[in-house]
């Protein structure tokens, strides 16, 4: 597909069929209207984590500072050493950690040292502890203990030279980076504002928890989920509640989010049943396109803008959220958040242990756990039944079972694509 200007031209191109929407059509499709927030902020890094880095982080150092030893043992002059026989050099003095040696080597001379140590002045190399003996003699280096200058020393900057780029922009900030700024001795630095979400669950027969059920009615937990995997993401949530199926209340809150936030989220509302005046509705306040995506779970989205917001549509069923979400919602957001290069969840091959019943036609998201096969690999079966209301098949599982429409059918031992639910950092 070439690139669209406006959701009008998108709508328009030969191979947009919004009746059959496949999976990775509509996520390049919402790519191509994204664009970052930019503003930004400047944070202390621990409030930098989960943020993305709005500026190049640049080492005021170099790490390490000085050269130092990577091993225990002794610093000496490689040049002292006798190639083919045992060398005895004089101790004239120790390096620990943290406590450098004031004493310089000179020839036929070593320093006891220890890993991490500064190199004292003299020395070019440091031989491993267990490549010598001391006795009341001297320190004896036995005959090849080191072959070249220069072995087992550090040198200062080999991590990271004063300014050289540590992080681009769009880099986010995880454990490990919040380390690295840590280890150059950086305290602040400018990140993206967080992106404003607003959400709201729609339908006559959803109530709040808290409050008692009517016949026929039943807790939304739609809010409840979509709460966590944001918070996940690290955005700024305003929780619009519950909006009952009336033309005048939906229209109000969708003005009312589109206004406060930069994306609107909401479930339900988007079936074939109830689309209708939910278009047109959408169709006065923006432009917004219903699809029939070609997966199951979740089969209906809409997409489009809302006034200056992005706008996602999700379907109501509880399982259908959360697929939607983490297939189209979760890698916008991240773009939107300022991300650079957000690949798609990875996906690995894995043997089934059980089979699965699928219909070629559609991507099918299947709830599974990923668990050791007592041989040192690891095996796959779903949850079991798959239906769009059983949320607990969410909680049971570890990871999603991909079939891509084509796959009909799998028996045990077929290697099916598994993508992980969790992530470590
Ligand atoms: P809909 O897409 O609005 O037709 O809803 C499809 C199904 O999901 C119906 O059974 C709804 O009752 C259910 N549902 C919709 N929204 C929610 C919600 N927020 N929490 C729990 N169930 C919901
Ligand atoms: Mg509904």
């Amino acid at each position: 597909m070439t690139q669209p200007k406006t959701l009008r031209e998108a709508s328009c191109a030969d191979d947009y069929d919004p009746e059959s929407m496949p999976v990775a059509t509509a996520r390049t499709l919402i790519r191509t209207f994204l664009s970052p927030v930019t503003a930004t902020e400047r944070v202390h890094i621990r409030q930098a984590l989960s943020r993305v880095l709005a500026a190049p982080v640049v080492s005021p150092l170099d790490v390490p500072g000085h050269d130092n030893s990577a091993m225990d043992g002794y610093a000496l002059r490689f040049a002292d050493l006798a190639p083919d026989r045992q060398t005895t050099l004089a101790r004239v003095g120790e390096s620990f950690a943290g406590r450098p040696s004031t004493a310089r080597v000179g020839a036929g001379q070593c320093v006891r040292i220890f890993t991490g140590a500064v190199m004292p002045d003299g020395a070019d190399s440091v031989v491993m502890q267990e490549r010598t003996s001391e006795d009341g003699e001297g320190v004896h280096i036995f005959a090849g203990a080191i072959v070249k200058a220069g072995q087992n020393r550090r040198l200062a900057g080999e991590d990271m030279k004063t300014g050289a780029v540590v992080f681009d922009a769009g880099q986010p900030v995880r454990a490990a980076e919040l380390g690295m700024m840590a280890s150059l001795g950086i305290n602040e630095v400018t990140v993206y504002r967080r992106l404003r979400v607003a959400f709201f669950s729609t339908g006559d027969e959803l109530k709040s928890i808290g409050t008692p059920l009517g016949s026929g009615d039943v807790y939304d937990s739609n809010r409840y989920t979509i709460y966590g995997m944001l918070t996940r993401l690290d955005c700024e949530l305003i929780d619009m509640g519950v909006v009952p199926d009336v033309p005048e209340d939906l229209e109000r809150a969708f003005a009312t989010a589109a206004e406060a936030a930069d994306v609107v989220i909401t479930s339900g509302g988007v079936s074939v049943g109830e689309a209708d005046f939910v278009k047109q509705l959408l169709g006065k306040l923006g432009e917004v396109l219903f699809w029939k995506i070609a997966m199951k779970p979740g089969r209906p989205l809409a997409y489009g803008r809302i006034g200056g917001a992005h706008f996602f549509g999700l379907p109501g069923n509880p399982v259908s959220v959360m697929v939607t979400f983490y297939q189209f919602v979760r890698d916008a957001l991240l773009l939107l958040q300022g991300q650079r290069d957000v690949a798609p969840v990875p996906t690995f091959k894995v043997p089934l242990a059980a089979p699965i019943r699928k219909a070629p036609g559609r991507t099918e998201f299947q709830r599974a756990i990923l668990a050791p096969d007592g041989a040192g690999g690891w095996t796959v079966r779903t949850t079991g039944d798959q239906g769009s209301g059983i949320l607990s098949s969410m909680s049971r599982a570890n990871c999603f079972v991909v079939l891509p429409p084509e796959v009909a059918s799998c028996a045990i031992g077929d290697l099916v694509d598994v993508q992980l639910l969790e992530g470590l950092i």
